[in-house]
């Protein structure tokens, strides 16, 4: 199959070079100059798109997504799909799929471990007869592939998945920080929590205490990981989604504003989002 694939970025460099071990003929295009091993470069994203059976894109906001769909959907030979690859906002999702009905909104699980080796998870929204034209390529990409509904559907899974993780990550860090001040050891509360009710990914997979549960970035002095600044993302979206239909999100809506505080007032930027455990360790009650 012919695949052009623009934003070869942390996550796209290496869904693409995937692609291409798989056997596909992959065209890539980054405005950074990336070059991918196994992929042949464009010198633009038209260039990258014409003559695709399948565009794929991976690309940081939902701005920078219909600029290049207003680029690369003229270039598009008529039965090309149009595979969204990125974390955007579920408007602008619905507003590439009006503009190319062949198109899926996919964005993924995984982080940049799962992109590079080809298990990630893909959540997906389009009609019936584009997902069946993206899903082998999702089951190179990644290891498991969710039909979530029409376009749009994939953006609403993964904001509403990320809601629920900033929030739960936030708790966790608290439980520990609360913990510390009773005097309660953090590997006996790890061990009673992460076999009783108040378990989640963001405990038993991803401990933000160091030295306890997995080896998780909180090993690694919090570098990322998940970047606090990409929760932010996620948790902006999550609202921007939740304002636009009325859902009442209070936890969503404080997570966002922590996280807010963490990267745009504090130093969270460039940590990873289980750094909240530190900061909050620091805080005091007020
Ligand atoms: P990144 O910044 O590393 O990659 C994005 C790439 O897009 C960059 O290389 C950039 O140069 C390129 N780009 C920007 N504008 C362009 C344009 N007009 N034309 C062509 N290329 C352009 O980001 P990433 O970490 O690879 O994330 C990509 C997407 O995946 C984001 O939407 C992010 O939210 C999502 N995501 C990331 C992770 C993660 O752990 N990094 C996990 C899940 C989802």
């Amino acid at each position: 199959m012919k695949i052009g694939f623009i934003g070869l970025g942390n996550m796209g460099g290496h869904m693409a070079r995937n692609l291409a071990v798989a056997g596909h003929e992959v065209t890539g295009f980054d405005v950074a100059g990336i070059r991918i091993e196994g992929v042949a470069q464009a010198s633009s994203s038209a260039e990258a798109a014409m003559g695709a059976d399948v565009l794929v894109t991976m690309l940081p906001n939902g701005q920078i997504l219909r600029a290049v769909a207003a680029e690369v959907i003229p270039a598009l030979p008529e039965n090309a799909c149009f595979i969204d690859c990125s974390t955007v906002d579920v408007e602008s999702a619905r507003a590439v799929a009006a503009d190319w009905p062949l198109s899926v909104d996919a964005p993924v699980s995984g982080g940049i471990g799962g992109a590079d080796a080809g298990t990630l998870t893909f959540m997906a929204g389009g009609s019936a007869k584009a997902f069946k034209i993206a899903e082998p390529l999702f089951e190179i990409m990644g290891q498991k592939a969710v039909h979530c509904g029409e376009s749009g559907a994939g953006q609403a899974a993964k904001i509403c998945n990320n809601m629920i993780l900033g929030a739960t990550m936030i708790v966790t860090c608290e439980a520990f920080a609360l913990a510390d001040k009773l005097g309660l050891d953090r590997q006996k509360m790890f061990d009673v929590v992460s076999t009783s009710s108040g378990y989640s990914w963001s405990l038993n997979a991803y401990c933000p205490a160091p030295g306890i549960g997995p080896q998780s970035p909180a090993d690694n002095d919090y570098n990322p990981g998940f970047a606090s600044e990409l929760m932010l993302k996620d948790l902006r979206l999550s609202q921007q989604a939740a304002e636009a239909v009325g859902a009442a999100t209070p936890l969503g809506q404080h997570a966002t504003q922590e996280y807010a505080r963490f990267v745009e007032g504090e130093d969270g930027r460039g940590k990873d989002f289980s750094a909240m455990l530190p900061r909050l360790s620091k805080m005091a009650r007020n």
